[in-house]
């Protein structure tokens, strides 16, 4: 088992304006603080051609982080020290890859006090001259929120996620030989956890993957999901224009609140007027609607969906569930799924089919890491 260093001593923990903010009270002046974080940030992650920030390229070779290093990237002799002091290792270690037929393939890692979380690579199904890929990540170890469809939920919230724990999810990832050949190209933080309850440290692992001199993603290719945490809706809005999925998953308040608890905090007129408030001119949003067999999946229902969002840009995912934790909840005919869509577009409501993959891997999210702690026998795989 591998020695973990702490997250917080963790370059991938900071983004340009924290590490400038570490820098100034270890001697550094403000401006040579700012110039020294992208430096070292592009010294660190984007290796030794900061010109080429194709997002979603494998990773290049990096250069050493050590003195020379940084001395040849022109960063000021007080601030070389001070980064020093921070680690660009991973401080996560890959402890499985569980592959599913569908293409899917689970990643279980172990933190540094010994936790698993989940992080999985779904390749596109669509034929494409550059294949995408997408990593759906982990932003905290369990969750609270308790949703009854969720095997994460069952275990309760364990700790929060720090930023280089959520950015590390993503750099060992693209460093495995299926990225190499489809790179990943979209992060969705839709893995262990509700972001929402940790948003200082996911907006920072956000703001660190947009960053042009680290993973130079596009905002639009990253996607932060929340259950419907109505209060922090405009928060979110205001700090990125990384793009935004709320779950609804029912068509009214009874059946949501029964299997999403959030739902007696927050009711769906609460939730529609957070967001129709907030989101921002030009910007659309992602609904999320896991269809379950018999309990949310009949035309009628598809009309009370189509009735809450209009009037809000967006689009609607509509997810034939995975067998999860609650027997109630099943997996839908594609009768019932092809009605159910078929009711939303008469309605003039953008809707997308999404498959769950990687059901023959634990396809409820936090399953695999809810088997593995269970057996409490990581299995080494690669
Ligand atoms: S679905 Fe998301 S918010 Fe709900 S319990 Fe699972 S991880 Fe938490």
């Amino acid at each position: 088992m591998k020695h973990l260093s702490h997250p917080s001593t963790s370059l991938a923990g900071h983004d340009r304006d924290s590490l400038a903010r570490w820098l100034v009270p270890r001697g550094a002046s403000e401006a040579e603080a700012a110039r020294a974080a992208t430096r070292a940030l592009c010294t660190a992650f984007r290796g030794p051609r900061p010109d080429a920030l194709d997002p979603g390229l494998p990773e290049p070779p990096r250069r050493a982080w050590d003195e020379t290093s940084l001395r040849a990237a022109s960063v000021p002799a007080r601030a070389r020290a001070a980064l020093l002091e921070l680690s660009p290792a991973p401080c996560l270690e890959l402890v499985e890859r569980a592959p599913s037929a569908d293409g899917a393939t689970r990643l279980l890692f172990r933190t540094w006090d010994g936790r698993l979380i989940e992080s999985v690579i779904i390749p596109a199904t669509t034929d494409r001259p550059r294949p995408r890929t997408t990593l759906c990540v982990s932003s905290q170890v369990g969750c609270a929120r308790a949703c009854s469809f969720c095997e994460t939920g069952v275990h309760g919230l364990e700790r929060h996620l720090h930023t280089a724990e959520m950015i590390d999810q993503y750099r060992i990832a693209r460093a495995l030989p299926q990225a190499a050949a489809a790179p990943i190209s979209s992060i969705v933080f839709m893995g262990m956890g509700e972001p929402f309850d940790n948003l200082d440290a996911v907006l920072c692992a956000v703001e660190l993957l947009c960053e042009p001199y680290a993973f130079a993603f596009a905002p639009s290719r990253v996607t932060v999901s929340t259950v419907g945490v109505a209060d922090k809706i405009a928060a979110f809005f205001a700090r990125t224009r990384a793009e935004l999925a709320v779950s609804l998953n029912a068509p009214d308040d009874a059946r949501r609140t029964r299997i999403m608890p959030v739902g007696a905090r927050f009711d769906l007129a609460t939730l529609h007027r957070a967001i129709a408030d907030a989101l921002p001119r030009g910007r659309r949003i992602l609904f999320q609607y896991a269809l379950f067999a018999g309990y949310n999946d009949a035309p009628a229902d598809a009309d009370s969906l189509a009735s809450f969002v209009q009037g809000i840009r967006c689009r609607v995912n509509v997810i034939p569930a995975n067998p999860g934790p609650d027997p109630a909840l099943g997996t839908p005919s594609d009768e019932r799924v092809d009605a159910f869509v078929a009711a939303l577009r008469s309605r003039g409501v953008r809707t997308l089919v999404r498959k769950p993959r990687g059901r023959d891997v634990g396809g409820a999210c936090g399953q695999l890491a809810g088997a593995r702690r269970l057996a409490s026998l990581p299995v080494v795989r690669g």
